[in-house]
Formats: structure tokens, C-alpha cells, sequence
């Protein structure tokens, strides 16, 4: 090996998380390396939905969510573009009268603890956002100021963001085995070397394995979210659409595919870093589709895919400082929906190296509680 390159901070993983910490922390004036595996963008990120969501959030992930909202709201500020981001609302339809507790309830909840931005609406109203929907919904919660971004353009604008800030970003690079070298972590890519003090952890579904490497010892799950995209249709709704009791995503692209998914699950590799589709699966998100939205019946599938990501018990990620390997930070398990809270982690993150703390309420995603869980079970 060539003597190791020196670093403030390593990020490993070149995702949208990594490359979220590695901007900020450049901009916080770090010298910064970013190694990745394969090429940015390579996994969950390159193969997300992209939907940009306050709404049903954890309670525990409301006050980072709505702070990221506001972020995309003004994303093209952060990183030069608008990543595609349009504000056309989410909603989540109750098909059923017995649906609508369950949705009252939450807007309860959420209004009590001093929130505004989940609210509840009624037949008609859902009827004026989303013309296209079965008549047979009886109402709905709306975050009116969540969307959906395009996810290939915001890779492309962060990563140009982290050029200009002098970012290193190393490709066909994983790292191996990590040692310590005086005050450093030394981590090894094949035959190259990068040294630092700090160390950041967003290597998405092979995180733990990363950790492990550190000795932090936390047990992950394993997402395969599918995705369905069909042709190209003429405009027909502008706000995303989940549905009450059915693992269903739905919203239009800007040039008219239908992007549909929802949380169905294929199958994952992580030795292979391979994931696969389960077709019966993937049937039941088309017929859920089509039962809300008469229009799409017979309308074609141009495409379908899976995506690997790691998932936490409690489906809540991990972010905050290793308990045991001084200088390392973690940020995974996002479970399903962290593409949303992408601008305002890496700030954390950033926050986290340069400071040791965080102003952000971050207590219910620290790294121990998974630690902890292991040594009880
Ligand atoms: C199909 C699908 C749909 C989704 N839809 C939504 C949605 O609508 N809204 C939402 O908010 N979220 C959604 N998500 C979740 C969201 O996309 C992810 O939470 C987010 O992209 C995770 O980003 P990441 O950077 O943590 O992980 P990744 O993008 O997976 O990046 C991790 C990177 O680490 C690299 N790596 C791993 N090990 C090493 C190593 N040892 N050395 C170097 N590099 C390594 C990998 O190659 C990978 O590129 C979806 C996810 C999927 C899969």
C-alpha cells in the first residue's frame, strides 16, 4: 500500500447521506475524503422514489423532518439546483369509513404535541387535489408542503456541490479493514490508504458490517424495496398518494410515468450486493394502484426495480457518535425514507464532527439503543 492519505474526516459510502455529511462538513472548512465502493449514487439512493415526506412521520423524526422540508424548500440555495423538488403535497387516503380513525387519531396526536402540518381533510376536498382517485375515498391527511424530487438530478447536484468544495471522492474504493494509527483511523481500500480522526458511517445496508469493523456491534435488518414505472400518460395527479392499509406509493413524474411502490418488499443479497424482484409481490402494489385509480388499469409497466437499504427494529435511523470508537460517526438505517431527511443529516452530521454535539433533537436515533437491545437479547 502507498502511504495513507491524510484527512480531517473519511466519510465512507458515496449515497446521498454520504455525500449530504461530506458537503457540509467541507463547508464547515474540513478537509474532506469521500470513498465509495462502487459510484455514487450505486445503491438506495440511486434507486429511491425520492418522495419528500413529513407526513406519518415517527413522532421521534418530525422535528429533523419538518427542518429538512424547509431545506428543500430551498434546495437550489444549498446545492446550486432544484433537484427536480416539487411541493404538490402527500396525502394518505382512508378508502374506508373504519379508515378514518386511525387518521383522526394521528392529527390528534400530531396537533397536540404543537404540530400544524398534518391535517385532515374530507371527501370533497380530497376529490379537488386528486380528481384521477376512486370516488369511492372517504378522506385523507395532507401535508400540502411535501412533494417529491428527482432522484438521479439531486445525486448529480450534490456531488457537483461537493466538487466545488473540494471534496475527494474515490470510487471503486471499499473499505476493508480499518486499524488506528496515533490519533487516526486508518482505513483501507485495496491497495490505498486514507488516514483521519474522524470517521463518518453512511455505508447504507452494509453499515453494520462497517461498524463492526470499529467494534460497534448493531444489528441491522435488510430492505428490498420495489419500484414499478409505467409508460408515459397525460397529467393526471400532482400529489403523492399512500393509502391506509395497503403498501402503496403513487405519484406522476414530471414527463408523465406513473412511479409506483410503497414499501413491497423483493429479496437482498448484501454478499452480492444484489437485490431482486418478487413479481407476485409487485402485483399486489399494480392492483392496489389500479383499485384507486381506475385510469391506470391496462396502462403498461415500462420498468421495475429493488434497492437495498438498512432497517432498524424500531424503523428509526441510527444518528450520533459511536459509544466506543472515538471519532466515529454514524448515519443508516433510515428504513425506507431517508431520502427526505438527506439535507439536514449531513448538517448533523457536520455538527457532530466540528462541535461533538448537536443543537438538533437526535437522542431517540442514537447509536447504544441497538447496542443495548443486543446485549438483553
Ligand atoms: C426503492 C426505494 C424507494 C425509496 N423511496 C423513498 C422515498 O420515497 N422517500 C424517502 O424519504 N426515502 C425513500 N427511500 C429510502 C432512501 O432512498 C434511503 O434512505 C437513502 O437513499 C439512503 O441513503 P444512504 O446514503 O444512507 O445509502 P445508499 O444510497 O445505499 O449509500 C450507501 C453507499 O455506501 C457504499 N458502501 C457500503 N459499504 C461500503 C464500504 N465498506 N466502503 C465504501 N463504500 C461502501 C455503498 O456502495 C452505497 O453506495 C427509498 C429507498 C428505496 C430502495
Amino acid at each position: 500500500m502507498s502511504e495513507a492519505a491524510a484527512f480531517d474526516v473519511i466519510v465512507v459510502g458515496g449515497g446521498l447521506h454520504g455525500l449530504s455529511a461530506a458537503l457540509h462538513l467541507a463547508r464547515a472548512g474540513r478537509k474532506v475524503a469521500l470513498v465509495e465502493r462502487r459510484w455514487t449514487g450505486r445503491h438506495a439512493s440511486g434507486a429511491t422514489a425520492a418522495g419528500v415526506r413529513t407526513l406519518g412521520r415517527d413522532i421521534a423524526e418530525i422535528p429533523i423532518s419538518l427542518e429538512a422540508m424547509a431545506m428543500w424548500h430551498r434546495i437550489e440555495t444549498i446545492v446550486g439546483d432544484s433537484c427536480g423538488f416539487h411541493a404538490h403535497g402527500q396525502l394518505r387516503v382512508a378508502e374506508k369509513a373504519e379508515h378514518m380513525p386511525a387518521l383522526i387519531e394521528r392529527q390528534a396526536r400530531t396537533s397536540a404535541l404543537g404540530y400544524s402540518h398534518e391535517e385532515l381533510i374530507d371527501a370533497a376536498e380530497l376529490r379537488r387535489l386528486v380528481p384521477a382517485l376512486s370516488p369511492h375515498c372517504v378522506g385523507a391527511l395532507v401535508a400540502r408542503r411535501d412533494g417529491a424530487a428527482d432522484p438521479h438530478r439531486t445525486i448529480a447536484a450534490f456531488r457537483r456541490a461537493c466538487d466545488a468544495e473540494g471534496v475527494v471522492i474515490a470510487e471503486g474504493c471499499g473499505v476493508e479493514t480499518v486499524d488506528r494509527h496515533g490519533g487516526d483511523w486508518l482505513l483501507i481500500c485495496g491497495t490505498r490508504g486514507f488516514r483521519a480522526p474522524y470517521v463518518v458511517n453512511a455505508a447504507g445496508a452494509w453499515a453494520g458490517r462497517l461498524a463492526a469493523l470499529f467494534g460497534d456491534a448493531i444489528p441491522l435488518g435488510v430492505r428490498a424495496s420495489m419500484m414499478i414505472v409505467t409508460e408515459r400518460l397525460a397529467p393526471m395527479l400532482d400529489p403523492v398518494v399512500s393509502v391506509v392499509g395497503r403498501a402503496l406509493s403513487f405519484k406522476q413524474a414530471a414527463q408523465g410515468t406513473l412511479v409506483i411502490g410503497g414499501g413491497l418488499q423483493g429479496s437482498a443479497d448484501l454478499d452480492r450486493e444484489r437485490s431482486t424482484v418478487d413479481f407476485r409481490q409487485l402485483a399486489r402494489g399494480a392492483r392496489a394502484a389500479s383499485d384507486l385509480f381506475p385510469a391506470v388499469r391496462g396502462v403498461r409497466i415500462a420498468r421495475c426495480w429493488t434497492g437495498i437499504e438498512a432497517e432498524t427494529r424500531d424503523h428509526i435511523p441510527v444518528i450520533g457518535l459511536s459509544p466506543n470508537a472515538p471519532g466515529l460517526v454514524h448515519a443508516f438505517g433510515f428504513s425506507g425514507h431517508g431520502f427526505q431527511l438527506v439535507p439536514v443529516v449531513g448538517s448533523i452530521l457536520a455538527e457532530l464532527v466540528t462541535e461533538g454535539r448537536t443543537r438538533r433533537e437526535i437522542a431517540a436515533f442514537a447509536p447504544g439503543r441497538l447496542m443495548q437491545e443486543r446485549a438483553v437479547a
